[in-house]
């Protein structure tokens, strides 16, 4: 079966709406077809301070989550990525095929940097995109389920895989981005024209999967729409409306048109109530299920214990053929 590959980040106690339309609910349906990795980035979340204990139990509330949203440990393999050291590895690999020009264009070291400035950022801040290169080339798979601002990631990793195989021979599948249109980049709350983020929005402009539901129907009521009391989507001019229709219509199933048409003639509090009760009842069972998961810690690391088996075995056959061909002695 051809593979997908993706993974996330656990930067934070809980997914976010983001998270989920953008990525996570492909990675369940795509497990039906394809031979499904993800993993949990912690490799990636120290490129910014963490504390060691919140870390840990992030990880392993991330991987209760992914269950808990659907990813089927028996179908998907789900693993901590620094269980698997083949992705370090092959990652100094790739970041001595990377010009430094091409590593500064990223245009995410841009943005996670802005704040501290970049002389305050880490040197793997910069790198991380070569080792999310080596995260997904590893795997060869054909599809990689990200959101909207993974996408220049995921160029960088088509360059790279080509690159090596022109140098030395062919090695590398040269991946595809999974990218939903619609969902592509859900809005902060808040400020509608910035994409909702883990580390970087407002609480109040963050719906967390794991908020308590009550809450999250609250920030849903707040949100930031206009002055033009018109539900209609038009994201260059309504960014607001728009991203509530948008989370709207993923958890419902129903088209945005039929929305609109619903709520024509209605006014922005008819929709922002109605749309807090899709949110409650979509994530009261997914957080009632994530706790369940949480209690069972043997369980988990079970899972990921099996995860980074399977993994680790692809990987490791993966990282032989480029040692050999870069031309490192293998061991005697
Ligand atoms: P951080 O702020 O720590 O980078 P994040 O919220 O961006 O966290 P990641 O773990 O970096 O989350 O990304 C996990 C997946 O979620 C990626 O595929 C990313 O493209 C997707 N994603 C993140 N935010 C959004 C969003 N607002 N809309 C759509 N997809 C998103
Ligand atoms: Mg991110």
């Amino acid at each position: 079966r051809p593979r997908v590959l993706s993974g996330i980040q656990p930067t934070a106690d809980s997914f976010h709406f983001g998270n989920y339309l953008g990525a996570l609910r492909q990675w369940v349906d795509l497990q039906e077809e394809y031979e499904p990795f993800f993993f949990i980035a912690d490799l990636h979340a120290i490129t910014v301070e963490q504390d060691p204990k919140v870390l840990r139990e992030r990880t392993l509330r991330a991987a209760a989550q992914l269950i808990a949203m659907g990813i089927d440990p028996a179908r998907s393999s789900i693993f901590i990525q620094s269980q698997v050291p083949e992705h370090a590895q092959l990652g100094w690999v790739l970041q001595c095929l990377t010009g430094f020009g091409e590593a500064r264009r990223m245009t995410q070291f841009k943005d996670k940097s802005a704040k501290g400035g970049e002389g305050a950022a880490s040197v793997g801040l910069f790198t991380y995109p070569i080792l999310q290169a080596a995260d997904i080339l590893l795997y060869r798979p054909h599809y990689v389920p990200v959101g909207e601002d993974q996408r220049q990631h995921l160029e960088l990793t088509r360059d790279l895989a080509h690159r090596f195989n022109t140098r030395y021979k062919k090695t590398f599948r040269l991946p595809e981005p999974y990218i939903l249109k619609a969902t592509a980049k859900i809005t902060d709350l808040q400020d509608p024209t910035a994409k909702m983020s883990k580390s970087a929005s407002s609480p109040s402009g963050i719906v967390e999967m794991l908020d308590d539901p009550n809450v999250s129907a609250k920030k849903i009521r707040s949100a930031v729409t206009d002055s033009e009391a018109v539900v209609r989507f038009d994201p260059e001019n309504k960014p607001g409306v728009s991203n509530l229709l948008t989370i709207y219509s993923a958890l419902s199933g129903r088209t945005v048109a039929d929305l609109e048409e619903e709520y024509a003639g209605r006014g922005y509090g008819d929709l922002k109530k109605e749309l807090a009760e899709v949110v409650v009842e979509f994530v009261t069972p997914f957080r009632e299920r994530t706790l369940e998961l949480l209690d069972d810690q043997a369980y988990l690391t079970e899972v990921l214990r099996q995860g980074a088996e399977r993994a680790g075995a692809v990987a490791e056959a993966t990282l032989r053929d480029v040692y050999q061909r870069v031309g490192f002695v293998a061991v005697a």
